[in-house]
Order: structure tokens, then C-alpha cells, then sequence
């Protein structure tokens, strides 16, 4: 649901801005939408599916709508925002055991999860939703760096916030779900067929409202929208948040 203000307008932006953050509202709104989604009437559940964030949640949960054999759970909490630092709980490492499938952002989003997944379900079937989709590099200052044992990977995994990218998701995991449920396989792919149409529509949407932008630089508070900027046509300037847990310097 658009979030609406009744306080009036103190000062006058450009055509520019104001289209944008109607495009941005449009898909917040949309996303919200879904994480409204009617909790599925109880039924056996015969394939248990692990979403690691809630992005890759909300998609799965839209494609398995009518399926109430299907069951997801979100591992990481919404709240918590991006996974970079995410610890598992005990209670979180459980869901790992029980779940069958696994669907995963992927781009190293979830390194976190490397280890754990070999002690706690090494069969689980993993859905890596960003397989094929040509990611962005990560902004200046935010090259990896490995440290303990592990590396980042070079590339920007905040695919989800790209409409043209979330769309590509959405196959990727309806691609995954047939596989491992073929008897609801058409029912997946027409799914992703519905749904990443309209998220392609607000990528057109956001494409030209961002070609009709005078001025083609933008900041970032967090390099999560730098897809959202790509495919308005927008040129990220610099980063203000290389990290959630540093606070920005002067
Ligand atoms: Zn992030």
C-alpha cells in the first residue's frame, strides 16, 4: 500500500524526483502487497521450502499460492534487513534441518550459510535464484575483503531490488520449484509468467521516468538499490553506507 502524507508539499521538487518517488512508492507498495499474502488453509505439507531472505521469500510465497501442500519459511527475519552479518540461531539451524528446499538469493548473500549447510541438511535441494542473471559490480570502497577464512564475492547481490532482476528471480524460482514438484510444475511457470510480467511493467515504468531525469547522479544510502538506479538509467555517484553496522563518517 502507497504511504500516503496529508501534510502539504513545503517545497517544490522537480517533475524529475517527484515521478520517481511515485515509481519507488508504486514498488513498495507492490511489494507490500505480497507480504499481505492470505496465510495458506492448512493442508500435510508435502514439500517443506526454506526461503533464506525475505525477498526470495515473498517471490516463493507468490508462486506457491494454491499449493497448500507447500509450506515456506523465512529464515532470515525481515526486520534484520540484509543477511551480511547474520548469525544463525540454533533455532534458525533447525528450520535448515527440516526444510527440503532451500531458496537462496545467492551472489554470496548468504555466505554466512556455507558452513552451517554442510552440518545441518548437506541434501537439501538449493534454488539459487540468481543463476544467469548478469549481476553489477560492487561500488568503489566496497570490494571484498576476506577476512576469517571467507571472501565475498566481487559482485553486488542485491539483485532483488531491480524489477527487471526480480523478474528473472521469480523464473529462476519457478524453474527450481517444477523440478522438485513436477506435478505443479505448469502451475509455477504460469505463476512467474503473471507475476514477473507486472514486476517488468514497473521496470518500464522506472526506465522512463528515469530517461525523463535531468540530472543522472544519485547517491545511495546502501548500494541495495543500485539495481533500482541501473534500470531508471541512473548513475550512482557514491555510497553513503558501506557497511549497516559503521555509521557514516562526516
Ligand atoms: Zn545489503
Amino acid at each position: 500500500m502507497p504511504v500516503q502524507s496529508d501534510a502539504p508539499e513545503r517545497h517544490a521538487r522537480p517533475a524529475s524526483f517527484s515521478a520517481m518517488l511515485a515509481v519507488l512508492a508504486m514498488l513498495a507498495g507492490f511489494v507490500l502487497s505480497l507480504s499481505s499474502l492470505p496465510i495458506q488453509a492448512a493442508a500435510p505439507t508435502r514439500l517443506h521450502v526454506l526461503a533464506t531472505t525475505f525477498p526470495v521469500y515473498l517471490f516463493t510465497r507468490n508462486l506457491t499460492q494454491g499449493h497448500p501442500h507447500v509450506r515456506v519459511d523465512l529464515l532470515v527475519p525481515a526486520q534484520s534487513g540484509c543477511p551480511h552479518d547474520f548469525a544463525p540461531s540454533p533455532h534458525d539451524l533447525q528450520k535448515l534441518v527440516q526444510a527440503q528446499v532451500l531458496v537462496m538469493n545467492g551472489l554470496g548473500l548468504e555466505n554466512f550459510l556455507t558452513a552451517a549447510l554442510k552440518k545441518s541438511n548437506a541434501n537439501i535441494t538449493i534454488i539459487d535464484s540468481s543463476a544467469g542473471i548478469p549481476p553489477l559490480p560492487l561500488p568503489r570502497g566496497m570490494r571484498p575483503a576476506s577476512h576469517a577464512g571467507h571472501k565475498h564475492e566481487a559482485v553486488n547481490p542485491h539483485l532483488f531490488a531491480g524489477p527487471r532482476q526480480a523478474a528473472a528471480m521469480v523464473c529462476n524460482i519457478a524453474s527450481g520449484l517444477a523440478r522438485v514438484d513436477p506435478e505443479g510444475a505448469a502451475a509455477y511457470h504460469a505463476a512467474a509468467e503473471t507475476y514477473s510480467a507486472r514486476l517488468l511493467a514497473v521496470g518500464r515504468r522506472l526506465a522512463s521516468v528515469g530517461a525523463g531525469a535531468r540530472r543522472k547522479g544519485i547517491v545511495l544510502q546502501h548500494d541495495a538499490l543500485a539495481y533500482l538506479a541501473h534500470d531508471a538509467g541512473l548513475d550512482v555517484v557514491d555510497v553513503i553506507q558501506e557497511s549497516e553496522d559503521i555509521q557514516p563518517s562526516a
